[in-house]
């Protein structure tokens, strides 16, 4: 786990804070990367930007400005799921349009209900207008889209590694038809969930680190305020070559 101690100390009234939710049991595949990389990139426009991780020694807090949350598997997934039903502070920020990104496991633990592999009925805590059951084989390797949602114009990117498949009800928006890999499942060739201010993908990476136009997307609606581009080769770089392969 990333060691963000002190981070606390460091916030003030006008810092953003960006919770890193459960990163003790959801962030597989360096999904809380995420969380730094939403960091650094406020950082680089001079916002103060703090990452402050949400434990399950934490009750989940209503202030942070912006959520983020990993994959993890079935067990890690269900302590993460009976976490966020007890200390419902994420569902209320997002009720109030706080920006959520939930990875993998975490589209799951955040739609009504999902089935684990063990074919057990878990449920969600209903962000998402989506149920969750095994597909018949488990979805491993890159995948690559392109986004349907307004803002978002580069191709996406990431890995995918998941055993259940999400079925969007009329609340939910994909966020990627998918071109290479398999996303949601089901034959739907779509990657992701956009409900409100709450988006969810499939692809780790960590995602935004493969895809900054997407963690841009995500900051303008944490701070409220437009984004000027931020000119970093070595990310760009990162992005082409994932593309490429
Ligand atoms: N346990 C879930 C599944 O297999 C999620 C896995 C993950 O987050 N990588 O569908």
């Amino acid at each position: 786990m990333i060691d963000f101690s002190g981070s606390e100390a460091r916030i003030t009234e006008s810092t953003l804070v960006i919770g890193l939710v459960l990163p003790d049991v959801m962030g597989t595949y360096g999904d809380g990367g995420n969380a730094l990389v939403l960091r650094q990139r406020a950082r680089l426009r001079g916002i103060d930007a703090e990452v402050l991780p949400i434990t399950l020694a934490d009750p989940v807090p209503a202030t942070c400005d912006i959520y983020t949350l990993g994959g993890a598997e079935d067990y890690a997934q269900r302590l993460a799921t009976r976490h966020l039903t007890q200390y419902p502070g994420m569902q209320e920020a997002a009720a109030k349009g706080a920006p959520v990104l939930a990875i993998c496991a975490a589209i799951q633990v955040l739609g009504h209900w999902y089935e684990t592999s063990e074919g057990e009925r878990v449920d969600g805590i209903s962000l998402f207008d989506l149920t969750t059951t095994p597909q018949a084989t488990r979805s491993i390797g890159e995948i690559e889209g392109v986004p349907l949602i307004d803002g978002l114009t580069q191709p996406l990117s990431g890995f995918e590694n998941h055993r259940g498949g999400s079925a969007l009800g009329p609340d939910a928006a994909p966020l990627m038809r998918v071109v290479r890999g398999t996303g949601n499942g089901a034959g739907a060739a779509v990657d992701g969930v956009v409900q409100g201010s709450v988006l969810g993908t499939y692809m780790h990476g960590p995602a935004l680190a493969r895809n900054p136009e997407l963690a841009d997307h995500l900051l303008a609606r944490a701070t409220g305020r437009s984004l000027e581009p931020l000119d970093l080769p070595d990310v760009e770089l990162l992005r082409r070559e994932r593309l490429r392969k």
